[in-house]
């Protein structure tokens, strides 16, 4: 039995939002998207809502969200017993087929513990059986290093999802077809065999006394280096936001991702590596995501690892100032700013960049 504070509480968030997307259970997937931290915070994390419409978007998925319960909640859920729930339908975890976990930050691994708890499930993947929701990780964090959590999930997609999910959900369709389900192991090696999915039940891997991985063997018939995926084309995918609540860290503004990787390549820089390479999206594709975004919030906000490095970013901001929008840019490269540029972010009210 849930708590009738909690589930208040949810439906006045759900009441404040623009673009939630409510779909019956019935005889579909039933994919719970979980961000390990607050709602708050992860209600302005691109990738959590582009993953959100991906989902949404196959007419048998249905995908709901769940997020890491604010200190007060945690206590709530705690003293009631109430097992963590979904927002959309204030379902429990449990009952949901695949729980997708999207992780940018490595501080938010301990949440990710918490959640499963919460959730009333087994912490490590090999206590968890057919009974229980599959449960996968992506996101940044991830797939810069997916070991310290290696115990804990049934698989990783590693690397830019966008290619590899519509894999997954193929060779899951055929598993939930069957009747009864398919046995978890088998499932497992099937998904294994997609090209950037980690599946760390079927690695072997040893430990130095100082902690460091000494070997790393695979079960026989599966790679030896796990290949992380990424988007050839960025069109294909537009990146934007669809979800808007007041309730978040950059409420007010829209979300677009111009580009991915970075054509500088220090050294230090895990976002030019783990995004390698350089891509760009058009600018007929951007200049009609800000549009579409203007009619939802008035300022744009420009995503990117190397947004200062985009060729036509000088015509996007014009036009996007054009539209009568604000303009927010993440950072600047010193070298790519121009009189024309700085002209146009005064337009756009943009107060803060960093350079
Ligand atoms: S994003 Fe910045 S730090 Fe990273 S490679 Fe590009 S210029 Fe260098």
């Amino acid at each position: 039995m849930a708590s009738w504070k909690l589930v208040q509480k949810t439906k006045q968030i759900l009441e404040k939002e623009r673009g939630t997307v409510y779909k019956p259970w019935g005889g579909k997937i039933t994919v719970c998207l979980i961000y390990p931290n607050r709602y708050h915070v992860g209600m302005s994390n691109l990738g959590f809502q582009t993953l959100y419409r991906s989902f949404n978007s196959e007419d048998d998925i249905v995908c709901e969200r769940a997020f890491l319960p604010d200190p007060e909640d945690l206590q709530e859920y705690q003293d009631t017993q109430t097992p963590l729930f979904s927002l959309e339908s204030q379902k429990p975890l449990s009952d949901f087929h695949i729980l997708a976990f999207s992780v940018s930050f490595e501080n938010d691994f301990p949440n990710i513990l918490t959640l499963l708890d919460l959730a009333r499930l087994p912490l490590e993947s090999r206590l968890r059986g057919r009974e229980h929701p599959l449960v996968m990780g992506g996101g940044v964090a991830v797939f810069i290093n997916p070991e310290p959590l290696s115990s804990f999930f049934d698989l990783f997609v590693l690397g830019e999802g966008e290619e590899a999910i519509e894999e997954v959900w193929e060779v899951y369709r055929e598993a939930f077809a069957k009747k009864g389900g398919e046995d978890k192991a088998d499932l497992l090696k099937r998904l294994a065999g997609i090209e950037g999915i980690y599946v760390p039940q079927l690695y072997h891997v040893a430990y130095g006394e100082d902690g460091r991985i000494e070997s790393m063997e695979p079960e026989p018939g599966f790679p030896r280096q796990v290949k992380r995926r990424w988007v050839k084309d960025l069109d294909r995918c537009p990146t934007h936001s669809t979800l808007f609540t007041p309730d978040t860290e950059l409420k007010g503004m829209a979300l677009v991702e111009v580009n991915r990787g970075c054509p500088r390549g220090c050294r230090f820089c895990a976002a030019c590596f783990v995004y390698h390479p350089f891509r760009s999206r058009s600018y007929s594709l951007l200049e009609a995501s800000a549009r579409e975004a203007l009619a939802r919030e008035s300022r744009i906000g420009l995503a990117g690892t190397a947004v200062s490095d985009y060729r036509d970013l000088l015509p996007l901001c014009q036009s996007i100032v054009a539209g009568q929008g604000g303009i927010s840019l993440g950072s600047l490269r010193l070298d790519n700013i121009t009189p024309e540029l700085i002209q146009c972010l005064k337009q756009g009210k943009d107060r803060t960049i960093a350079i």
